[in-house]
C-alpha cells in the first residue's frame, strides 16, 4: 500500500519548544499514559538556545503571590529527588535566598509575605536591620530596613536539567525534531487539526504552545492573541567580591531588581536584574551602554562590588506577561490549543510544576494540584488580571 508522508505524520499531542517547559510537559504526559505519541518541535539546530539555556537557575519559595508560592511548593519534590530518579547531577543546592528592603513598603511587603509563607509551611524568615548585617556584614549598611532569608531556596543548572529530561523523554520514545519550525495552526472550525512546519505538516488534535519568548508568535498562528512579551535580560559574570563568603545564599535587593547569584566555586558570581525596563524584543544582543548603572546598583548592595572584575556578559531573553503569571490553560474557542507561558522569569523553577498540571489539563481536562482558573489566558481579556509579584 501507498501511504503518502502525510498520513504518516500524525501524533496524539504535538508540544511547540523544545525548552524546560515543553520537555517537562512531555514528561508528565508520559507519566500519566506511557503509550502517547508525542512530538516536540524545535525551531534550533540544538538543545538549550531558548531562554532556558541563559536562565541563572534560580529556584524560589519567596515570591509574594500565593500561587507562584504553590507553584514553586509543587515543583519541590522533582527538584529534591531529580538526582537519583535520573541519575544525573544537576549540582542542586538549598542554600537560601536572601531578599533585601531598602525602605518601609517593602519590609511591609516582606512581612506579609513572610506571614503568608509560615501559614503554608514555608520555612522563610524575617531579618531586622542588626540580625541581617550581623549575619551578612558585606552588605551596604545604610541601605537595608531588613530582609528575609528561606533555606528551601536553591540553585539547579538549568542545563543539567533540560539534557536530562531531553535523554529521558527520548528514551521514552517522544519524537523531537530540532531544526523544524512550526509555521502555522491547521483549524477546521474550531478545533485543532495539526501544524504545518518546514519540513511538512503534522496532524494532531492537541498542541501545546511551549513556544517560551516565541509565545504570542506562535499563538498568532491560530489567530490567537496572547499577552506575552520578549524582554532582554543581561547576565554579568563577575568575580566574586572579595568580602562576600563562599557559599552565600543569592540576594535580590528587591528596590533596584539587583541579583547576586554565586557559583558553585566560589570564586564567580552571576550579577542581573536591573534590566526591568527595558523594551520588549527578541534581540539578544549585550548593551554595554546600561553596564556604569548596573555596576552603580551592584555597589550600592555589596560596596565591596567596586573591586570586582567583569569577566563577561551574555543575554537571554524572558517572556513576561503584565501580571507576571503564566498563563496556563486551553484557548477559549479552539479546541485542543493549550498554552504554557508567559512565566515571567521563573519558568525554570515552575516547569516540573507546569508540567504536572499540564499534563492532566491535557488529558483529564482538569487537575487536583491547584485552581489553576486565575492563570486563564482570558483573564487579561476579562480585564481580571492577577496581582503583579516580586
Ligand atoms: C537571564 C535569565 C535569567 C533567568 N533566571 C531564572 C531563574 O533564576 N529562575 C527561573 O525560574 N527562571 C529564570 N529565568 C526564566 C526562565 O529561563 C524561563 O522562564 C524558562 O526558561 C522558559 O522556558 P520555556 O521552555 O518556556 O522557554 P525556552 O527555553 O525559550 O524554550 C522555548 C523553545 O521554543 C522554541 N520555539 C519557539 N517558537 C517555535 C516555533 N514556532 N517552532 C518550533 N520551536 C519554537 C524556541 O527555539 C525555544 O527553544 C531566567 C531567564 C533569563 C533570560
Amino acid at each position: 500500500m501507498n501511504v503518502s508522508i502525510e498520513q504518516q505524520a500524525k501524533s496524539d499531542i504535538i508540544i511547540i519548544g523544545a525548552g524546560i517547559i515543553g520537555l517537562s510537559i512531555a514528561y508528565h504526559l508520559l507519566e500519566i499514559e506511557p503509550k502517547l505519541s508525542i512530538t516536540v518541535l524545535e525551531k534550533e539546530k540544538i538543545l538549550g538556545l531558548g531562554s532556558t539555556g541563559k536562565c541563572t537557575g534560580g529556584i524560589r519559595y519567596q515570591l509574594s503571590s500565593p500561587l507562584l508560592r504553590r507553584l514553586s511548593f509543587l515543583s519541590r519534590e522533582f527538584f529534591h529527588n531529580f538526582e537519583s530518579v535520573f541519575d544525573v547531577p544537576i549540582w542542586y543546592r538549598e542554600k537560601g535566598y536572601l531578599m533585601l528592603a531598602s525602605n518601609e513598603a517593602l519590609w511591609n511587603q516582606l512581612q506579609v509575605t513572610n506571614g503568608q509563607a509560615e501559614a503554608e509551611g514555608i520555612p522563610m524568615r524575617l531579618l531586622n536591620q542588626d540580625e541581617l548585617l550581623r549575619n551578612y556584614p558585606f552588605l551596604n549598611k545604610d541601605r537595608f530596613r531588613g530582609g528575609t532569608f528561606c533555606p528551601w531556596d536553591a540553585y539547579a543548572d538549568p542545563y543539567a536539567v533540560l539534557a536530562a529530561l531531553y535523554a529521558a523523554v527520548r528514551r521514552q520514545g517522544v519524537d523531537i525534531h530540532f531544526d523544524r519550525e512550526a509555521l502555522k495552526i491547521i483549524i477546521k472550525g474550531d478545533t485543532i487539526k495539526g501544524v504545518e512546519t518546514t519540513q511538512g505538516t503534522i496532524w494532531s488534535p492537541l498542541i501545546v504552545n511551549a513556544a517560551g519568548p516565541y509565545a504570542a508568535r506562535f499563538a498568532a498562528m491560530g489567530g490567537v492573541t496572547l499577552p506575552v512579551q520578549p524582554f532582554r535580560r543581561q547576565v554579568y559574570v563577575c568575580t566574586n567580591p572579595k568580602d562576600v563568603p563562599k557559599n552565600s545564599p543569592s540576594i535580590i535587593d528587591l528596590a533596584s531588581g539587583f541579583y547576586l547569584h554565586q557559583e558553585a566555586s566560589g570564586k564567580t558570581v552571576l550579577l542581573g536584574g536591573t534590566d526591568q525596563d527595558t523594551w520588549p524584543g527578541l534581540e539578544e544582543v549585550v548593551d554595554k551602554s546600561v553596564a556604569e548603572g548596573f555596576f552603580e546598583a551592584a555597589m550600592e548592595t555589596i560596596p565591596s562590588a567596586i573591586d570586582i572584575k567583569w569577566l563577561r556578559t551574555y543575554t537571554g531573553i524572558c517572556e513576561q506577561t503584565p501580571d507576571f503569571h503564566p498563563i496556563i490553560g486551553e484557548a477559549s474557542g479552539l479546541k485542543g490549543l493549550f498554552f504554557a507561558n508567559g512565566f515571567s522569569g521563573n519558568g525554570f523553577m515552575h516547569a516540573p510544576a507546569a508540567g504536572r498540571i499540564m499534563a492532566d489539563l491535557v488529558l483529564k481536562g482538569g487537575t487536583k494540584w491547584m485552581d489553576v482558573s486565575p492563570f486563564h489566558p482570558d483573564r487579561f481579556a476579562r480585564g481580571c488580571p492577577l496581582g503583579s509579584n516580586s
